[in-house]
């Protein structure tokens, strides 16, 4: 039946033979799975960096590499590389499950979201990277504050300007802009014109570990966390995501959040 914990899926197979399958289909069944399912992909992509390094560490731990200064330097990169893999990809964790744990607890701060666009911008700036020289903003003054938490949507910023910034072509723009949505909602959206997404991804972008290209993904730095913590917050922020890409074009995400009360 329609609530029933198992559904039975029944089909001819054109002999005599008729195939019979149960689909659990409980809530309590998904999560679990869910649960499993993330604990074996994140211990699988921590090991990996950790394999490098112990691999290289041992290399290392040899007169001949030791003594060639060009091999050492190379070995201490990869392993530098590595551990900080490592490290974003633990911090990535723990900021999911912080704003896991604080799901159920709406914010209510008043955020002026052209100030976290400024602060996200200043910083993309300011950092090494080549790329954030093409970072460009279009703020709506006009915009009533929304309600939330400014340390997360500041990361939520953050998380979608640095995909832009990996998935986008070099010497083309990114842009973050804000400005009215449908009803009262405020948008927030960041633009590239990078190698876009093929629509048969976009259902499972948010997935925790999902990526259209691993390979890809590992050369530019990415954990494959950074949609799925951007989900998070716009789950606890009340708001909608709004991902539109065009392969070959480009990328367009939006958020958009519920204006603060006014009270
Ligand atoms: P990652 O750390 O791999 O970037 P994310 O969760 O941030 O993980 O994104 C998941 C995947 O979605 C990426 O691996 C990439 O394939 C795709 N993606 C995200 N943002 C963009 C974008 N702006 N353009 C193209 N592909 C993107």
């Amino acid at each position: 039946g329609r609530d029933s914990r198992w559904q039975m899926n029944i089909a001819g197979l054109g002999d005599d033979r008729t195939l019979v399958h149960l689909v659990d289909r409980s809530e309590g069944h998904a999560a679990e799975r869910m649960r499993v399912d993330f604990v074996a992909n994140a211990s699988h992509e921590l090991r990996t960096p950790l394999a490098a390094i112990l691999g290289y560490v041992e290399t290392l731990d040899d007169d001949a590499a030791l003594s060639d200064p060009a091999t050492r330097k190379r070995f201490l990169r990869v392993i530098h590389d590595e551990a900080w893999r490592m490290h974003r990809l633990i911090e990535d964790l723990m900021s999911l499950s912080r704003i896991e744990a604080e799901k159920f607890r709406a914010p209510e701060t008043a955020v002026d979201l052209g100030e976290v666009v400024r602060e996200v911008h200043a910083v993309v700036r300011d950092a090494a990277d080549p790329r954030s020289r093409d970072v460009v903003c279009d703020i709506d003054e006009s915009l009533p504050p929304v309600a939330g938490d400014r340390a997360q949507l500041s990361q939520l910023l953050h998380n979608l300007v640095g995909n832009a910034m990996k998935y986008g072509r070099p010497g083309t723009p990114v842009t973050i802009s804000t400005g009215r949505g449908p009803g009262s909602m405020i948008r927030l959206s960041v633009e590239d014109e990078g190698e876009g997404i093929a629509p048969e991804h976009l259902p499972r972008l948010t997935e925790r570990f999902y990526r259209v290209d691993k390979e890809r993904s590992r050369s530019v730095g990415g954990t494959g966390l950074g949609l799925a913590i951007v989900k998070h917050i716009v789950e606890r922020h009340r708001g909608r995501l709004d991902i539109r890409s065009m392969p070959g074009k480009g990328t367009n995400i939006s958020v958009l959040l519920p204006p603060a009360r006014l009270s």
